[in-house]
């Protein structure tokens, strides 16, 4: 599989017998994939950790030698990790009854070949699964960016921001998320009109895309917007957030000379928390601070202190 082009769709085989995967290969060898293949139900769950295939082959009666799990427990798996639970399943079925078959559709396979398998038949099973994966992969990917701007969406935020925090008090790391509210914003539509409003809205979350490949640039909704930064400390956060700040202050607007735009921007680091924090406890944290961005003038960055945190 080699030479094969990486763009291809990934195939992965898990099958406990070396003749199922020398057929596949033999006789899958002109389809566009990426074929790969595992005997064991654990090799077979590590592969499919690391590769993301998109289509999985699974032998249902996978032979248990000392691994404690057959097909179903594979199938399981995958339908209990989130990061795998939308991988297409076919599974193959040799001596199989049909409660099994009927049971391994129930769990979430999508399909499934009997043994001995014609082999067109499961050509077009893999080019048929590959298509659903396909549009499952684009709506998954539709609904978490937002339509206007093309950053995450809230749903992908609230998702993100509480893997982020786990991680981050889980290894004690810093974690900090920069909360961004356009300055007078109702008002610039209110004389601009909404389609101009629409356009700094696209502007910002450009501005807001030329940060460090591992932040996070959400819309949050309406005019505000949350940056997430894992591994950075409350006062790096800061000068993030004043650069943003100094760029979409001096930005220009050709359609309207000299206008200027302003935001305000609350900055909070989980390090600065008590206890445990959790998810709803950065974000109340950060937009307090914006709450005093905007209390203290506008168009200016403040940093969550712990004394004055809310609760
Ligand atoms: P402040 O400085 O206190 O933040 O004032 P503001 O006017 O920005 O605050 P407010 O929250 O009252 O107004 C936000 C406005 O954002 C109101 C709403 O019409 C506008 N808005 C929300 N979503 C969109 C959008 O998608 N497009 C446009 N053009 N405007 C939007
Ligand atoms: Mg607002
Ligand atoms: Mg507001
Ligand atoms: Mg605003």
């Amino acid at each position: 599989m080699t030479e094969r082009s990486s763009t291809f769709p990934k195939v992965l085989a898990i099958d406990d017998s070396v003749l199922i995967h020398r057929l596949l290969q033999v006789r899958l060898q002109h389809e566009e994939i990426q074929l790969f293949g595992a005997t064991r139900a654990d090799t077979g769950i590590k592969m499919a950790r690391e590769l993301r295939p998109d289509v999985v082959l699974l032998d249902i009666e996978l032979d248990l030698k000392g691994q404690g799990m057959d097909g179903f427990g594979v199938l399981q798996v995958f339908k209990d990790d989130p990061d795998l639970q939308d991988v297409s399943v076919i599974f193959i079925a040799g001596q199989s009854t049909m409660e099994e078959r009927v049971r391994a559709l129930d769990m979430g396979a999508s399909d499934f070949v009997a043994k001995p398998f014609e082999i067109v038949e499961l050509q077009a099973r893999v080019r048929s699964a590959l298509r659903v994966q396909k549009l499952v992969r684009m709506l998954a990917q539709k609904a978490q960016v937002d339509g206007l701007t093309g950053l995450w969406n809230r749903t992908y935020f609230d998702r993100r921001l509480s893997q982020e925090v786990g991680e981050a008090v889980r290894h004690g790391r810093s974690l900090s998320l920069v909360m961004c509210d356009v300055d007078r914003f109702k008002k610039l539509n209110d004389e601009r009109g909404h389609p101009f409003g629409d356009k700094v809205l696209e502007r910002l979350a450009r501005i807001f895309q030329t940060g460090r490949g591992s932040d996070i640039a959400c819309r949050w909704g309406g005019e505000e917007f949350g940056i997430i930064l894992p591994n950075t400390v409350g006062s790096e956060a800061i000068e993030v957030a004043d650069r943003y700040r100094r760029v979409i202050e001096q930005e220009v607007w050709p359609s309207v000379p000299g206008m200027v735009i302003t935001a305000s921007f609350g900055v909070a680091d989980v390090l600065v928390l008590p206890n445990t924090p959790t998810t709803e406890d950065l974000v109340l944290a950060a937009d307090a601070a914006l709450y005093q961005a905007k209390m203290n003038g506008r168009n200016r960055v403040e940093a969550a202190v712990a004394a004055h945190l809310p609760g």
